[in-house]
Parts: structure tokens; C-alpha cells; sequence
């Protein structure tokens, strides 16, 4: 949907500076090891077309998405020197699209990686790709009867130019977890096992695995959370910067005596005389209904509870405490800001920041500022 500015529910600032410093303060911790990043679902819900070109600029060459639909979206707008890794592999019988497109599969499978063996012998040329083994997430990624089957017959991957072994980390934001190690060290038992991994560089760590240190690191990491300001580390400082800015416009106020439903079910009654300020943006524009009654807005600096459900587009904010040449129709109100951070909302929202982030929807007025 089209925006013009001053009439949407709300407004969403992405600040692509902040993108590419989070960038280059992720490529300071990889020393050696180069920095790629992950723009799957439209780049975390900010728009993948801006963000991998602020990325570019900043000298990121990788780019991981999860469909072919969104590589060829990218393709078009980055230079022929970036590879452009689709993460699903290729959608079975489109493999020749794939390659159209330069684009390279991440082969998660025999079969994705028998398909891709015949188109390369069909082209009769080596034809790249990344190839995944599964360390523990049993999500995606040669399983271990797989890897079996590939040790005993290394014609299964001819043709293939393998230029990454990768894997994918369980619970890295937790770094007291031992599953991070267990999956290190079979991820070094694969490397050295498999005999054409042998030699091969490798890719472990998404945003959270870059903190793990080191050992994690290998020759390419595959940021994506980290690099719009979701924090990395469970129960540490983030130092990174925020990079999406939220704030919701106010259509109406009114004042509502004692014991007043607000909203649908009424979930929420008032104890005084309040005033309540509608703002444009609902469930339908990802503020989830789970922060029905919990979540917060800020306006003037001052934090105001959100009360009674979300609606599908509208949220009722108690703002009685607020000086009224704030509340005018049209005003802002912030809710997703410094003061209240993704990663504040999700927890409120009883999930994940990556998911505040991705739900974000098609209706606001989307600001990009450089
Ligand atoms: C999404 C994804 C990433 C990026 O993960 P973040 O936690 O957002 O840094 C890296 N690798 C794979 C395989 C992914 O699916």
C-alpha cells in the first residue's frame, strides 16, 4: 500500500545508518572471518530492497534469504559481485530459474543436492552451491543417515562447487546453554569427516553465535537479528543500535467516567475518570493482541499503559496523565522507540524481537533515513 505522509495510522522509521553500523560492528568481532547477512522476509519486515543496498555499501557481499522469490527481488538491485544464498534450497523443479538468476542454494538434502548435481550435469559445468548438515536443530540440513550416505559415495555431490559447509546454531543467545558446544564440536566431526568437506570453509554462527566467540566464527557468520537491533545476548547490555522506530498516530481522545469498558470484551474498566486516546495501529499492523492490557506507549517522554484489547487497527492508551496539548488529533505517540525497545515490546508481547520486527505490516508510512 501506497503512503502518503501524514495520512497513514502510524509511521516506521528504519534508520539504515544504524544497519550499517550494526554491520560493521559485527564484522569488528569476526576479525578474519567475513560477515554476511541474513534479509530473509524482506529483511526482518524492514524492506530488503534498502537494507541490502545500505549493506552493500558497507561492503557486504553475502546475502542469505529463505525463498527464491526473495533473491530474485534482491538480484535486481545488487551488483553481479554479490551471491546472493537461498536458504530453502531450491523449490523442487525450479532449479534452472535458480541458476537464472545467480543465485546459489543452500542443499539441505540428498535430493535437493541430487537435483542440483543434474542440472550441473545437465549444463556440463560446476554449478555452486552451500551445503548444510543438521548439528541438532533437525530443521534443515543433511541428516546424519544422509552425511552417511555421502561419506560412502562422494559422486552424490560431482559437479557441485561447494563453497560453504554450513550449520545452523539451537540456542546461541544462550550462552550458558551446552548445546552450543555439542553442536561445535559435530560440526568439526562433520568437517573433517565428510571427504569433500574436507578443506572447505564453513558457516556456523547467526547473530548470537558471533558472541559466542571465536570458535563459533569460521569463515563466514550469518547475522540477521543483530543487524536491525535485536539484542544478541540473553540478559546483556545490547550494543547495537536500534534501527526501527515506531510511532502511532492519535485519532480521537475522550474522557470516560468510573467503571468503563474499553474495547472489545471490556477487558479493561476504568477506576476514575480517564481519558483515552485511540491510536491508528492494531493487530492487523503486527501490534500484536497479546499486548492487550500490557503494553506501553511513550508520548511526551512520559509512558502511558495501553488498556482493553487490541484491535484489529485501532489501540486505546490511558493518557490521563498527560498535559492535553500532547493528545491532539493527529499526534504522535512512540511505541517502539529508545524507551521501549523491540526487544521491551516483545517481551511484553510474550515473544521474540525477530517477530515484533517481521509482523510489522504494510500500512504504516515507512521512512528510510540514511
Ligand atoms: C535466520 C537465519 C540466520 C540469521 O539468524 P539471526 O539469529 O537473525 O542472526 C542465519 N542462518 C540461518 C540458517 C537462518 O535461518
Amino acid at each position: 500500500m501506497k503512503q502518503v505522509a501524514g495520512m497513514a495510522g502510524a509511521v516506521l522509521r528504519i534508520d539504515l545508518q544504524a544497519i550499517r553500523y550494526n554491520y560493521r560492528l559485527l564484522r569488528g568481532l569476526l576479525g578474519a572471518a567475513k560477515c554476511g547477512a541474513a534479509v530473509k522476509a524482506d529483511a526482518y519486515g524492514l524492506g530488503a530492497v534498502p537494507v541490502v543496498q545500505a549493506l552493500y555499501a558497507e561492503d557486504c557481499r553475502d546475502f542469505f534469504v529463505a525463498h527464491l522469490q526473495e533473491a530474485i527481488i534482491i538480484r535486481e538491485h545488487l551488483p553481479a559481485d554479490a551471491a546472493i544464498y537461498v536458504m530453502h534450497g531450491s523449490p523442487v523443479g525450479h532449479e534452472a530459474e535458480l541458476l537464472e538468476h545467480s543465485c546459489t542454494p543452500v542443499l539441505n538434502s540428498l535430493p535437493q543436492m541430487l537435483a542440483w548435481r543434474a542440472l550441473a550435469q545437465k549444463e556440463q559445468r560446476r554449478l555452486p552451491a552451500i551445503v548444510q548438515v543438521d548439528t541438532g536443530m533437525a530443521r534443515m540440513g543433511l541428516s546424519a543417515v544422509e552425511v552417511q550416505q555421502w561419506q560412502a559415495d562422494a559422486s552424490l555431490s560431482e559437479g557441485i562447487d561447494l563453497q560453504y559447509i554450513m550449520s545452523h546454531l539451537v540456542s546461541a543467545e544462550d550462552q550458558a546453554n551446552p548445546v552450543n558446544q555439542r553442536q561445535l564440536q559435530a560440526f568439526n566431526t562433520l568437517r573433517t569427516q565428510i571427504p569433500a568437506c574436507q578443506g572447505l570453509p564453513a558457516s556456523l554462527a547467526n547473530s548470537s553465535g558471533i558472541f559466542l566467540g571465536k570458535d563459533f566464527h569460521f569463515d563466514m557468520a550469518r547475522p540477521g537479528a543483530a543487524l536491525y537491533g535485536v539484542a544478541p545476548v540473553a540478559g546483556q547490555a545490547n550494543p547495537l543500535r536500534a534501527v526501527a522506530h515506531l510511532q502511532g498516530r492519535i485519532i480521537q481522545t475522550r474522557e470516560i467516567p468510573a467503571d468503563t469498558g474499553v474495547g472489545y470484551g471490556s477487558t479493561w474498566r476504568s477506576s476514575q475518570t480517564t481519558r483515552i486516546a485511540t491510536v491508528g495501529v492494531g493487530y492487523a499492523d503486527g501490534w500484536m493482541r497479546s499486548l492487550s492490557n500490557r503494553g506501553i506507549a511513550h508520548i511526551a517522554g512520559q509512558a502511558v499503559p495501553m488498556v482493553g484489547n487490541v484491535s484489529m487497527d485501532t489501540i486505546t492508551l490511558d493518557v490521563t496523565a498527560v498535559a492535553a496539548e500532547h493528545l491532539q488529533p493527529g499526534a504522535l505517540v512512540e511505541l517502539i522507540s529508545a524507551d521501549n525497545t523491540v526487544d521491551q515490546v516483545a517481551a511484553r508481547a510474550n515473544t521474540i524481537g525477530y517477530e515484533i520486527l517481521t509482523s510489522l505490516g504494510g500500512r504504516y508510512e515507512r521512512t528510510y533515513s540514511n
